[in-house]
């Protein structure tokens, strides 16, 4: 399945990473790129909504993991959109990597996800990022996007929240949703990735996404309370 809808105006792109495509108030935005090799699939996607590469204005990434920001330089290319990150992570973006050092979460399983994940290649090819997000602030283009910024995985990870249907969180890696939500298996600072979390469990959205696993499309504010709080 290259696309899917899960609500009006919000399609996911599933895949390892997934990619989000959204109708907003000033064209189609993207959110987060996946790696370089799947740049074709989310034109692809793209094309399957009935929308051509030129609809992208903006693309929103969540933070400088490679399997994140690992396709903007191609998107950007092909579309003309405008790259958008946070302060603490559009360096890495411009100057395609290297991501600052992860450590594994607790538990014996995330040791070895993350050992695995330290031997993938960190760079990625570098693009402009011609703005910057900001922590309680709307994005650039869209007054309804709301931008937290959730470190701890990565320093420079922000969230979005959309005021849409109830409000759609987009936590990208803040946790993964693996039948049940959990820690990415790899952290910058696991104290700080569990405060981020705390703290988006106090917002109020029904429908939230996930950098990677499936969304939750009901009640997803009380899961995040129960799980996190
Ligand atoms: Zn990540
Ligand atoms: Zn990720």
């Amino acid at each position: 399945m290259a696309v899917a809808g899960l609500i009006a105006g919000l399609h996911i792109i599933p895949g390892l990473v997934n990619v989000y495509l959204l109708e907003t108030a000033d064209g189609l935005a993207v959110v987060d790129t996946g790696f370089a090799r799947d740049t074709a699939k989310i034109l692809d996607g793209i094309a399957a909504i009935g929308r051509a590469p030129e609809d992208v204005r903006h693309i929103l990434l969540t933070h400088a993991h490679p399997d994140h920001i690992g396709g903007a330089a191609a998107l950007r290319k092909r579309t003309g959109a405008r790259v958008y990150a946070h302060g603490l992570d559009a360096p890495i973006i411009e100057a395609g990597g290297p991501a600052r050092p992860i450590h594994a979460a607790p538990g014996l399983r995330n040791m070895i996800v993350a050992a695995l994940l330290s031997r993938l290649p960190g760079k990625t090819a570098p693009t402009k990022v011609d703005g910057l997000l900001h922590d309680g602030v709307a994005v650039p283009f869209d007054d309804d996007i709301l931008t937290i910024h959730i470190p701890g995985h990565c320093a420079g990870q922000v969230a979005f929240l959309w005021k849409r249907a109830g409000g759609i969180l987009f936590a990208a890696d803040a946790c993964i949703n693996r039948k049940g939500m959990v820690l990415a298996a790899a952290q910058e600072d696991v104290g700080e990735a569990r405060s981020s979390l705390t703290r988006l469990a106090g917002y109020a959205f029904e429908v939230a996404c996930f950098g990677h696993g499936p969304p939750i499309m009901a009640g997803a504010d009380r899961e995040f309370r129960k799980r996190w709080l």
